[in-house]
């Protein structure tokens, strides 16, 4: 940390600073310049208030160079993580892992139809809500318990791993039984006692980016899971609320090599949340491998219009498809398999 006192700070104003850096167990290093000091803080703790130090007579900035996040950050395993799921499939490898599916599970056919298809044309792993956020209390809530058993036997039947999403701690032990990758969707990235808990969970966490958080705070939420213990965390970007009204969210495809660079976990994105209509899932899919994503999470519906929730981003089987065969040539182009 870096603090600059204000020009003219009298010698007194500067000892106190300093007293009170050393007090909280820094190390100064002081540059004493013709109009400004600075001083040069070395130690700091994890979870450390710059605006302790802001509020002290004198001081001009503080700075903060370390990360506020130790076991998310990138120094903390600089070769990157690979997150395994179930037993062959591994999120943050070379391999650009595909989770596809319908918005929600709305009955054993549909689960059915659709899990045979994305399994035919390459996706790894089955995802669908059984408890669904929805904006609205008088949307479709999902089915429950019944979803989750629909999902887990259809997936079964056609090779693949399952994704869904937990709203709250209560639901764990029920989510455990069914799924191999348990989902924290946007709305719930910072219910801080629902991440406390999935970091006692012995099943990888996609944490999905929060619709206002900035990536320091998504981080923040990843190392809520991985300080309790669960250092398995996939993140995903999913779209960010901005000024642009077209879209439904405005997919953020710089996170994808901004997170890399700041973090070892793997990152997914999200282009039916991210843009919230079909024709622009697949060009915003295929810019997201492009730029090194780690996979994707899209969904997928064998009858769009007539779904339960999200149908107008939902793609189409052929769309499905016709996707991945582009993606077949993207992945290679940046050193991927998919
Ligand atoms: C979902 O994946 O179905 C979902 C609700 O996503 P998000 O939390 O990103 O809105
Ligand atoms: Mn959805």
């Amino acid at each position: 940390m870096v603090v600059v006192m204000q020009e003219g700070a009298g010698e007194e104003q500067i000892q106190r600073v300093i007293n009170k850096l050393m007090d909280m167990g820094f190390d100064i290093h002081r540059s004493t310049g013709a109009r400004h000091t600075v001083l040069g803080a070395v130690g700091a703790k994890i979870g450390f208030d710059t605006r302790d130090i802001e509020l002290l007579e004198g001081v001009a900035e503080v700075l903060r160079i370390s990360a506020p996040y130790k076991l998310a950050s990138r120094q903390f395993r600089p070769e990157g993580s690979v997150i395994k799921i179930g037993k062959d499939v591994a999120v943050g490898g070379t391999e650009v892992v595909v989770m596809a599916g319908p918005c929600s599970v709305e009955n054993a056919e549909q689960i059915e139809a659709i899990a045979e298809h994305v399994s035919k044309h390459g996706a790894k792993v089955l995802r669908g809500g059984a408890f669904k956020p929805r904006t609205s209390p008088y949307s479709f809530q999902g089915l429950g318990p019944k979803a989750l058993e629909m999902m887990r036997h259809a997936a079964d039947k056609h090779g693949l791993l399952v994704v869904s999403e937990v709203m709250d701690q209560t639901q764990i032990p029920l989510m455990l039984e069914y799924v191999d990758v348990l989902q924290v969707g946007a709305r719930n990235m910072q219910n801080y006692n629902l991440l406390k808990e999935l970091g006692k969970v012995p099943k990888p966490i996609l944490l999905k980016r929060g619709i206002s958080a900035t990536l320091e705070e998504l981080l923040l939420s990843a190392e809520y899971i991985m300080s309790g213990g669960n250092y398995n965390v996939i993140l995903c970007e999913r779209g960010i609320r901005t000024f642009e009204s077209y879209t439904r969210n405005t997919l953020d495809v710089s996170a994808i090599p901004v997170i890399q660079k700041l973090s070892h976990l793997p990152i997914l994105a999200d282009p039916s949340h991210g843009t919230g209509r079909r024709d622009k899932v697949g060009p915003m899919a295929r810019a997201a491998v492009a730029a090194g994503a780690d996979g994707l999470l899209v969904e997928v519906h064998n009858d769009p219009e007539n779904a339960l929730s999200d149908g107008a981003q939902s793609l189409y089987p052929e769309q499905f498809e016709d996707l991945m065969k582009q993606l077949h040539m993207i992945a290679p182009a940046v050193g991927r398999t998919i």
